[in-house]
């Protein structure tokens, strides 16, 4: 196996196309978008795994070059009490902090670091159609041009075009909440630095962190019927604050007033995600990232799971004999992982999860990348095939996933 496309150019299909480069394969990144740039503008935390997974990679510095680190994470009840303060991630080691930055920033350093790499990144490829035949897979892109390959990495997110050659049933489902995001720079500073702060309003899930430079970075989730894309499109932040104002100012907590001191940079979206038990491969064609598995933002784990994804899926490639056994491989490690978290992320977004703000904080100071199974799985230079069956035994047995900063 020698040749593979890569259809996306976000997180998921810039880190494949890395992994797969350092594993010694030829793959090729196509990109719907005309530039690096295109995003909606939200922010999102790569969590202890995800840094682990990008240090894999070798590629670390050029994330830690962008957005802060989060160290700790305190939850406030709707008093604006404190009910828990506890350490985030591995503090000892820079290159394992949760990290804090705009999704943007994020694509835009993946492939330029792709491109560094030497690895072909096509901008303003937009996938339009699949021919996998015994000879290779053929992508269509709607300029015209074609590509073929030996294997078709579908990294091409939520509303994959992928997905349907492989899963033609599934179609992402809402998740119950909608999610609103924003920035500001005048809100009244209410945290300590590196600290995430979650508050459990009485209607709203808040979070919100403080960046050096004294910028507010926060989200809101509200229960909610879903969005259009229309409603979605035509959302002011005038009117984002309109409906957000009311429900956190029955609370006394900073909520109300770093929303209140939001201008222009508020949005929102619908928490979405696919269904478990979505096929991720067919033939010649793999989905991968939020293509294969997207959860609602509640655990704030999609980039980890993405970047995670990457790494398994070319140490699977690199070891195991022959493409088949390679992809059967993958999935029997990464299904029931990012099957658990997009269970227990709808659960938290639905309000159907059960534990207590407490037990959440506690579970998310734990959920450090640290845990042995894990660490061996994407360590870069360990055999997948000598890990495998430790893995999957302690997958059977492992322990919550817990809420997050989505
Ligand atoms: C509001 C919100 C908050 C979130 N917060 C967090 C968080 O705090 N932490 C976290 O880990 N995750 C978070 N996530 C999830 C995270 O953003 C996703 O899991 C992650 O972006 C998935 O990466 P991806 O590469 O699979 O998909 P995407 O980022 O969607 O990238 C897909 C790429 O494919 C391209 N593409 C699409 N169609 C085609 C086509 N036909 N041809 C070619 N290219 C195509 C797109 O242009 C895009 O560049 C959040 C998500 C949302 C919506």
């Amino acid at each position: 196996m020698a040749r593979v496309l890569v259809i996306g150019g976000g997180i998921a299909g810039t880190a494949t196309a890395l992994a797969l480069h350092k594993a010694g394969f030829d793959a090729t990144v196509y990109e719907a978008h005309p530039d690096s740039a295109a995003d909606i503008g939200a922010f999102l935390t790569l969590a202890g795994n995800g840094m682990r997974a990008l240090a894999q990679l070798d590629a670390s510095a050029m994330v830690t070059a962008l957005g802060f680190p989060l160290t700790s994470m305190r939850v406030l009840d709707r008093t604006g009490a404190e009910t828990a303060h506890v350490p985030l991630g591995d503090a000892d080691d820079p290159r394992l902090r949760y990290r804090c930055l705009r999704r943007g920033d994020l694509n835009t350093a993946l492939q330029r670091e792709t491109g560094a790499r030497g690895i072909t990144v096509r901008h303003g490829a937009r996938l339009t159609a699949i021919d996998d035949g015994p000879r290779g897979v053929t992508a269509r892109f709607s300029d015209g041009s074609t590509a073929t390959g030996d294997l078709l990495i579908g990294a091409d997110g939520l509303r994959s075009t992928v997905r349907p050659i492989v899963a033609p049933d599934t179609r992402p489902r809402h998740a119950g909440q909608h999610v609103f995001y924003g920035y500001t720079g005048t809100a009244p500073v209410t945290a300590p630095g590196e600290c995430i702060t979650m508050v459990r309003g009485s209607a709203v899930a808040f979070g919100h962190t403080v960046s050096p430079r004294g910028e507010t970075y926060w989200f809101a989730r509200v229960a909610g019927d879903p969005l259009t894309a229309d409603e979605i499109a035509a959302a002011t932040p005038d009117m984002c604050r309109a409906q957000l104002l009311p429900l956190l100012r029955a609370d006394t907590t900073p909520a109300a007033d770093i929303v209140a001191a939001t201008g222009e940079e508020l949005m929102v979206t619908d928490a979405t995600e696919l269904p478990p038990g979505t096929p991720w491969r067919a033939g010649r064609v793999l989905l991968v990232g939020d293509a294969a598995h997207a959860a609602s933002p509640a655990t704030g784990q999609g980039a980890s799971m993405a970047l995670e994804d990457a790494v398994v899926l070319a140490k699977c490639l690199r070891d195991a004999p022959g493409t088949e056994a390679a992809l059967s491989l993958y999935e029997t490690l990464r299904r029931p992982r990012t099957e658990h978290n997009t269970t227990v992320s709808g659960n938290i977004s639905r309000g159907t999860h059960t534990a207590s703000p407490a037990a959440r904080a506690a579970a998310a100071s734990r959920r450090t990348g640290d845990d042995g199974e894990l660490v061996r799985l994407l360590e870069w230079d360990a055999d997948i095939l000598r890990t495998a069956q430790a893995v999957q035994a302690a997958q059977a047995a492992q322990g919550p996933v817990e809420e997050g900063q989505g």
